[in-house]
C-alpha cells in the first residue's frame, strides 16, 4: 500500500459559550482546524485533524499547520502508510521540528492501519484497559463568583473534574480558587492551571494562599526552571503541560521529580506514535496523564479517546471531549459525553467519517 495524495480542509469551529480566555489576556471565538484526507492506491482513506490553541498559546499556528502539510507531502507519498516509524522518520528527515504539522499525518497513517486490519485504533495502541474516560471541564478566565458559578452548570453535565483558567492577576487568582473550591464536594477534582502566566513572586504567593486548599497547581510559570522552583516550595499535587513537548522533555521532567501529573497533548508531540511512546513511559514510571489536545473537533475528540482508553484507568488523570465545547459538527462516528465520561466504538480505525458538506472544499492538494 502506498500513500497517494493529501486533501486539506479548514474549519471553522465556533465555540458554545462564545469566547475561550486563559492566562495574559489570550482568547480565541473562532477555532481555526485542519482536517487531513490521506488517500492510499488501496482505496482506504486516513482522516485526522490538528487545532492549535490560537497562535500565542505554543509554538504552533493554524495557517503552520496548512503550510507544513504542504511542505510534508512530497516526504510521505509512495511510502506504505502502516510501516508508522518510517513514515515518522521520512518527516523527521524532511522537515525539523514542526511536530504539530506532522501530527495529522502520522494520526491519518493510524486511522489507515486500523481500516487495513480492521481493527480500532486503540487496540492498535495496546488494547482497550477502560470502557470509558473520565472528563474534565475547562472553566475560561472571568472574575471569580462566575467561575465558581458555573460550576454548578458543568456538574450537571456529569463532570467532576475542573480546570480553572488563572495566570492572571494573582490577588484574583486567589480569589478563584477560593471561590471554586468552596462549590465544589469531596472528591471532585480542581485544577489551577496558570498556562505559564505567572512570574515567580506571583505563583510563589498563589500556593502559599492556597495551601490548605484541595487544589492541583498546573504550569504556574513559563519555563521548566521556574515551574521546577515553584514545585519545590508547594505541597500541593503538581502538573505540567507547556513544558512537556517530546520524550526528552518527559525523562527530564521525571528524572528531576518535576511533576505529579503532565498533560499530554497528542498533535503538540507529533501524533499518536510519539504520544504512545511518552504515555508507556508515563506509566512505567507511575506518572498520571491528562490525554487531550491543543483543541479541536470531533476527529481530535476521537483521536484523544483511543489513546485515553488504552491507558490503564489508574494512569487515566482526564481527557478532554473538545468536540462538546463546540457547535459544529465535522465527522460522525465521534465520542459524545455521557455523565461526564466518554468511549468510542470498536469500528475499525479511528472510526470517524469527516461531514465533506461542514468541511467545505479541498484548500490543499498535494
Ligand atoms: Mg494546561
Amino acid at each position: 500500500m502506498k500513500i497517494t495524495g493529501l486533501r486539506v480542509y479548514q474549519v471553522d469551529l465556533p465555540l458554545r459559550e462564545g469566547r475561550y480566555s486563559w492566562s495574559n489576556g489570550n482568547f480565541v471565538e473562532v477555532f481555526d482546524s485542519t482536517v487531513l484526507a490521506l488517500d492510499t492506491d488501496a482505496g482506504i482513506t486516513g482522516y485526522a485533524e490538528c487545532c492549535p490553541l490560537g497562535s500565542a498559546y505554543l509554538p504552533s499556528y493554524a495557517k503552520g499547520v496548512r503550510a507544513g502539510l504542504e511542505e510534508l507531502g512530497r516526504h510521505v507519498i509512495g511510502l506504505d502508510p502502516r510501516d508508522l516509524n518510517v513514515v515518522n522518520a521520512a518527516m523527521d528527515l524532511g522537515l525539523r521540528g514542526h511536530p504539530y504539522a506532522k501530527a495529522p499525518i502520522d494520526i491519518a497513517c493510524w486511522d489507515i492501519l486500523g481500516k487495513a486490519t480492521g481493527l480500532p485504533v486503540y487496540t492498535l495502541l495496546g488494547g482497550k484497559q477502560q470502557d470509558k474516560v473520565a472528563l474534565y471541564r475547562a472553566i475560561s478566565q472571568q472574575a471569580p463568583e462566575e467561575m465558581a458559578r458555573k460550576i454548578a452548570g458543568y456538574r450537571d453535565e456529569g463532570y467532576t473534574k475542573f480546570q480553572l483558567k488563572v495566570g492572571g492577576d494573582a490577588n484574583e487568582d486567589i480569589a478563584r480558587i477560593h471561590a471554586t473550591r468552596t462549590t465544589l464536594d469531596n472528591g471532585e477534582i480542581l485544577v489551577a492551571d496558570a498556562n505559564t502566566g505567572w512570574n515567580r513572586h506571583d505563583a510563589v504567593r498563589v500556593v502559599a494562599a492556597v495551601s490548605d486548599l484541595d487544589v492541583y497547581i498546573e504550569q504556574p510559570c513559563m519555563t521548566y526552571e521556574e515551574c521546577r522552583s515553584i514545585r519545590q516550595r508547594t505541597q500541593r499535587p503538581f502538573i505540567l503541560d507547556e513544558s512537556i513537548n517530546d520524550e526528552a522533555t518527559l525523562r527530564r521532567g521525571l528524572a528531576d521529580d518535576a511533576m505529579d501529573v503532565i498533560n499530554l497533548k497528542v498533535s503538540k508531540v507529533g501524533g499518536l506514535t510519539r504520544a504512545r511512546l511518552m504515555r508507556d513511559l508515563c506509566v512505567s514510571a507511575g506518572l498520571a496523564m491528562t490525554i487531550e489536545d491543543t483543541w479541536g473537533g470531533d476527529i481530535v475528540t476521537a483521536t484523544i479517546a483511543h489513546l485515553a482508553l488504552s491507558t490503564p484507568e489508574n494512569f487515566s488523570f482526564s481527557a478532554t471531549d473538545f468536540n462538546s465545547y463546540g457547535t459544529k459538527d465535522i465527522a460522525t462516528g465521534a465520542p459524545k459525553r455521557v455523565d461526564g465520561f466518554m468511549t468510542i466504538s470498536d469500528a475499525p480505525g479511528l472510526g470517524v467519517e469527516p461531514i465533506f458538506e461542514a468541511l467545505g472544499d479541498v484548500v490543499l492538494k498535494v
